[in-house]
């Protein structure tokens, strides 16, 4: 094949030899872990909150952001349990762009995934260790969940990654809650066999291995809008939408029907101030309709210290996203009480 091997990267063994989790951090992250799957069955009455930049670019930064939720979250705990986006690998839609911490650490330098998988471990240790929070990353590359599955409360696959068999079969053996997205299109069958095929058992193959799952009856939907062969947006979480989407979800017969919803990517069209306005009308259809109320168990937001993005090229700001545009903090964290409030 024609490409150079660069470096050999270390088994998730040796990683987890090199970085390893406290005692005490692994027993607060099971317990995090079985509120998020609780909220997910319906037994634990929280909104879930999965918010935090887009791609976490820079481990200063993203502590920083995450220990601001963190005094929130002690705030708001009686409504909403907040699990912090630490998202370490992007998916790129032509392939062009920065595609995360996982290939480079730091993002004006060259690729370095040996140097990145250490990276994005420490930061995932260090957010727990630090914040008392555990946190949400994206799953681009089945193989490497096993880097981090010891360290992860949610795990997400993306618009461009849910039709992927790999994808589906690996989620299956996950034994956390997986929110899958519908595709980029709009297209929800395409989120609901994910869905299914999750939740069954499968033989497959990983890392080398014939291995066997015992199917995740946490994985659940995750609305994000769509575009149409006409380039248009079409957003999904408007007070129709949801009650059609939620019977078709009921009538699947699936485990833990669940279903978040993603108020940046094609629901705001990338209008990342418009996060609140979507994240209080879908809480205000809530009211309206006790299936879409059953259902929606909580939302996915794209936030950050400041508002916007910026290009890699420009002298960064810190807190400043450079992947999607992310609502700045004080934004946050007024839409966060607010939501608070309202439930
Ligand atoms: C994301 O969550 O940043 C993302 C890339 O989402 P999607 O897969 O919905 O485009
Ligand atoms: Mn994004």
């Amino acid at each position: 094949m024609s490409f150079d091997y660069v470096r050999e990267l270390p088994s998730p063994e040796h990683l987890k030899e090199l970085l390893p989790v406290k005692k005490t951090t692994a027993e607060m992250r099971e317990a995090r872990v079985d509120l998020i799957k609780k909220v997910i069955s319906g037994d634990y009455e929280r909104l879930l909150l999965i918010i935090g930049p887009c791609s976490a670019d820079n481990e200063e930064a993203v502590v920083d952001y995450i220990s601001r939720l963190a005094r929130v979250q002690e705030k708001v705990a009686d409504k909403i349990l907040i699990v912090p986006r630490v998202y370490t690998n992007k998916p790129r839609t032509t392939g062009a762009g920065y595609k995360g911490m996982m290939h480079q650490p730091d993002p004006s330098k060259q690729p370095n995934a040996f140097e990145g998988i250490k990276a994005i471990r420490h930061m995932h240790i260090r957010v727990m260790e630090e914040t008392g929070l555990v946190a949400a990353d994206e799953m681009l590359y089945p193989d490497n969940f096993a880097f981090l599955d010891d360290v992860l409360g949610y795990v997400a696959v993306g618009a461009r990654s849910v039709e992927n068999q790999q994808h589906r079969l690996t989620c299956s053996a996950v034994d956390i809650p997986v929110g899958m997205k519908n595709g980029t299109g709009g297209d929800v069958e395409i989120m609901f066999n994910a869905i299914k095929a999750a939740q069954t058992s499968h033989d497959f193959i990983f890392r080398g291995w014939e291995v066997s799952s015992n199917g995740n009856p946490y994985a659940h939907a995750v609305l994000r809008g769509g575009v149409n062969d006409k380039g248009m947006t079409i957003p999904n979480y408007h007070f129709e939408d949801l009650q059609w989407i939620g019977q078709q979800y009921e009538a699947l017969g699936v485990k833990n029907p669940a279903m978040i919803i993603d108020t940046n990517h094609s629901n705001s069209g990338k209008k990342y101030e418009q996060q609140p306005r979507i994240a209080s009308e879908v809480m205000h259809s809530m009211n309206y309709d006790p299936l879409v109320k059953k259902l929606v168990k909580g939302f996915m937001i794209e936030s950050y210290i400041e508002p916007g993005a910026q290009k890699i090229e420009d002298h960064r700001i810190y807190g400043k996203s450079i992947t999607d545009p992310c609502l700045g903090w004080r934004d946050t964290e007024a839409m966060i009480y607010e939501m608070a409030e309202k439930l």
